[in-house]
């Protein structure tokens, strides 16, 4: 089986080609294009839907040249379908109904955040996970029951990935910020104390995003450092609860944030403890990218029929919890 897999539910328009076989599944390819907000801003819907309609047909076009196919020869088609911004979403489901009913290829709609588990296991070989998915829209902490994804433990307020790109902001850096606070927490040592807020097995970083602003203006970098500590601290009590609670012998760490290096070190700190494997979703594929809805779109096919064109809705605001999964 041959799939054609399109992402643009926030910054990054990417189209990827995926070959399955009985037991495995492979890249062919994974071209992306990132749209970059200027220095201090956010992610401006209009203008990232607009980046992704500019970049559709060239990122496409490289996707399947790359991967040695022309579109005649896919099976199948997906797209991600939501959660994510209503205008970034309605572009990859434009091209992907296009290419569906032009060619006849059968289509499915993907969850992006299912998306990012079902990669993250192909890419990982986790079995049986407790997963952490931390990007810039999801703090989750799941295990899978029943054919669908509970979710033992989530953010209260702003997401990981939020409270690292809004405070990166705040310090004149670029969306996404992830990286260059991490590269200026690795400057220091010096540790602020800044509020620490678990409730339950739900994490809230609302007030950790005001604080650590208002001790930025006196040293940057101690800043990056303690809200790394604070807050990757508090998502690893989470995880470490709810691997004691569901005896889990795997955790699995998925989204854009798993690139970070010290958020690993001390969740692997929780694995040791545990006995528990631990699995991080390989750099390249950590954050959005076109592979995680292609390898989805063609496990869906495996147990169910494609949509019609009039099912081929975006929905901005759809749980991952909410998805039956009988693959
Ligand atoms: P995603 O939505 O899955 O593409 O993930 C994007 C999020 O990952 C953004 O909030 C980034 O700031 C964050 N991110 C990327 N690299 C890193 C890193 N090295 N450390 C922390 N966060 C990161
Ligand atoms: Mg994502």
């Amino acid at each position: 089986m041959l799939g054609l897999g399109i992402e643009s539910t926030a910054h990054t328009f990417s189209c990827a080609v995926l070959e399955k076989t009985r037991k495995t599944g492979k890249i062919l390819s994974d071209v992306r294009k990132i749209y970059r907000p200027s220095e201090g801003e956010g992610i401006h819907p209009r203008e990232a839907s607009r980046h992704h309609i500019e970049h559709s047909s060239a990122v496409l076009s490289e996707s399947l040249s790359e991967a040695g196919v022309t579109i005649r020869d896919l099976d199948i088609v997906s797209y991600a379908a939501g959660p994510g911004l209503g205008p970034c979403l309605r572009v990859g489901a434009v091209v992907a109904r296009a290419i569906s009913s032009y060619y006849s290829i059968p289509i499915y709609p993907v969850n992006h955040a299912i998306g990012h588990i079902e990669l993250g296991k192909l890419l990982t070989g986790a079995q049986n996970p407790l997963v952490l998915l931390v990007s810039g829209g999801h703090t989750m902490i799941l295990a899978f029951l029943n054919k669908q994804w509970r979710v033992f433990g989530e953010t209260l307020d702003i997401t990981l990935g939020q409270l690292l790109d809004q405070f990166g902001r705040s310090i004149g850096f670029a969306s996404p910020c992830g990286k260059n606070i991490e590269e200026l927490a690795n400057t220091t040592t010096n540790y602020v104390t800044l509020p620490y807020s678990v409730k339950g097995n739900d994490v809230s970083f609302s007030g950790l995003l005001s604080a650590t602003k208002s001790i930025a203006s006196t040293n940057k970098p101690d800043a990056c450092f303690s809200l790394q500590e604070t807050a990757f601290a508090m998502i690893s009590e989470a995880v470490e609860r709810a691997l004691s609670f569901t005896r889990k012998k795997e955790l699995m760490v998925v989204g854009g944030v798993a690139a970070n290096k010290r958020l690993s070190q001390m969740l692997q700190d929780v694995c040791k403890r545990h006995k528990a494997k631990f699995f991080i979703v390989p750099l390249k594929y950590a954050g959005d990218c076109g592979s995680q809805i292609c390898w989805t779109g063609l496990l869906e096919s495996q147990t169910k029929k494609s949509a019609s064109l009039e099912q081929t809705f975006v929905t901005q605001s759809w749980r991952l919890d909410s998805v039956v999964i009988d693959y």
